[in-house]
């Protein structure tokens, strides 16, 4: 059959960050009782009315016009009528034929640092169910309707991706997207992010795409990428060993690496769409659509752009700044602290910082280093206080929380040591102590400047200035 590529299309969908329902005035905050923030409307009571909440248009527009996209002028709600227990109405409001958000795109950066454009066939605006709760009940299963009737954008791809990488990439792009437009609060453990991923494979050099499963509900970055390879791999074995991929939903258990079904995919057609007689079609004016334009923040293609030119950076570094608005904000908070060094502060934010942050899981937000006082840090190396090696053990302990870089260096007397005389003082017990090195070097091995340099800073606990000693050590070795 010979080797097969895949092609990935992927459904997300990112709760709107309204305060209230999308057709109704309950509250849409995380973590109440159950069952105490649900109103009639989110329970589609007979005699009730929704009423669409202008915020999640407003919210469904921003990201229309982030991904150049069109905003409906007309779109319209449709009932998804299927039975589910935490879906007491029997249907899930919609859009279908005509969603608020019509065809898009976006950039991703791939691994290589090339680009690559993925499609954006449409994004509407629904409502999410509620949650049925299966632990805690002694053999019970609970239902929460909190969540009904909590806004959601459904953002749906075109079948543009060609590997798991990819579908993250794609991913990770929207996630840092909605969070940028203010639209969404990306939090994915709570399930305000969550993506569906279609996999299927087809042999090189067919045209036409295979039969495709798709894996619900993945609530993590990490869990994308394994579910997406772990069903390629699968649905390869199948083909090549003569048996054929059945269109499926499956679902994707963490603990064994793998996918499972879960039920046979619905048609949409088993869903029987129809308008929803109690909705108006959703019109947006010009106007509004200009409010909302001028209302949209840098966007991180745009920020991204502006980084390389104002700070000059490369692509790479631009790209890993901007890839969340908090992280660009604490980076331009940095060089503002340090003037004229764009560089270094990039260094040290995706270095020291990103590497102390990930070992403990923290967010940008969460770091214990504010941007000022790695700035003042910074600076210290720039003036020629502290070399950057040690820097890096004063950021340890402003990390640990010793306070700031001034009263950790002056506290551990870690000031450089710039004095001259004190530095010829070391290096003449250096060659003292070293003859055979000496004479090997001024017989032309010139590499064991190293070995001196080395010493000297050995000597000196790391505090003498690196460029100093290099220069003396030149002289007195010749
Ligand atoms: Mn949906």
């Amino acid at each position: 059959m010979g080797e097969e590529v895949q092609k990935i299309a992927d459904g997300l969908h990112a709760q709107l960050a309204t305060k209230s329902k999308i057709f109704s005035a309950a509250s849409t905050a995380y973590g109440a009782a159950p069952n105490t923030q649900a109103c009639a409307i989110d329970l589609g009571m007979p005699g009730v009315l929704p009423v669409l909440n202008e915020k999640a248009v407003e919210m469904a527009a921003r990201f229309g016009l982030a991904i150049e996209a069109p905003v409906a002028k007309r779109s319209v709600f449709a009932r998804k009528n299927y039975f589910y227990p935490d879906l007491p109405k029997g249907y899930q409001i919609s859009q279908f034929e005509l969603p608020v958000v019509g065809v898009g795109h976006l950039d991703i950066t791939l691994e290589d640092g090339s680009i690559k454009r993925v499609g954006v066939t449409r994004a509407h605006l629904e409502e999410d169910a509620g949650k049925s709760l299966h632990e805690d009940f002694d053999g019970m299963s609970g239902i929460d309707l909190n969540r009904a009737g909590t806004p959601l954008l459904e953002i749906v791809s075109e079948p543009d991706m060609r590997s798991a990488a990819e579908a993250v990439a794609y991913m990770k792009k929207i996630h840092a997207l909605v969070r940028y437009l203010e639209i969404c609060d990306g939090n994915m453990q709570e399930g305000s992010f969550r993506c569906d991923a279609n996999v299927s494979v087809r042999p090189k050099g067919q045209d036409e795409f295979g039969t495709r499963a798709e894996i619900k509900n993945l609530n993590s970055f990490r869990f994308v990428e394994k579910a997406i390879n772990f069903e390629v791999e699968r649905q390869i074995d199948l083909l090549e060993s003569g048996g054929k991929v059945v269109q499926e939903t499956r679902l994707y258990d963490p603990d064994k690496g793998e996918t499972r079904p879960m039920r046979s995919k619905e048609e949409a057609n088993d869903y029987r769409y129809f308008p929803d007689p109690d909705l108006l079609p959703l019109e947006i004016t010009e106007a509004f659509l200009k409010k909302v334009k001028a209302g949209l923040p840098e966007l991180p293609d745009e920020k991204k752009q502006r980084f390389m030119d104002d700070y000059a950076l490369n692509d790479y570094d631009a790209a890993v700044l901007t890839a969340s608005r908090d992280l660009a904000d604490y980076y331009e908070d940095v060089v503002k602290n340090i003037a004229d060094d764009p560089k270094l502060a990039a260094n040290w934010v995706m270095g020291e910082l990103s590497a102390a942050l990930n070992k403990e899981n923290l967010d940008i937000s969460e770091s214990p280093v504010k941007a000022d006082a790695l700035g003042g840090l910074l600076s210290r190396i720039k003036d020629d206080t502290i070399s950057g090696k040690i820097a890096k053990e004063v950021f340890e302990a402003m990390w640990q929380g010793e306070g700031d870089a001034d009263a950790i260096i002056e506290k551990k007397g870690l000031k450089q040591i710039t004095d001259t005389g004190a530095i010829e003082k070391i290096i003449d017990e250096i060659i003292e102590k070293n003859p055979q090195q000496l004479e090997q070097y001024r017989s032309g091995k010139d590499k064991l400047l190293g070995f001196f340099v080395g010493q000297v800073m050995k000597a000196t606990q790391g505090k003498a200035n690196p460029g100093q000693v290099n220069q003396l050590l030149k002289t007195k070795l010749k």
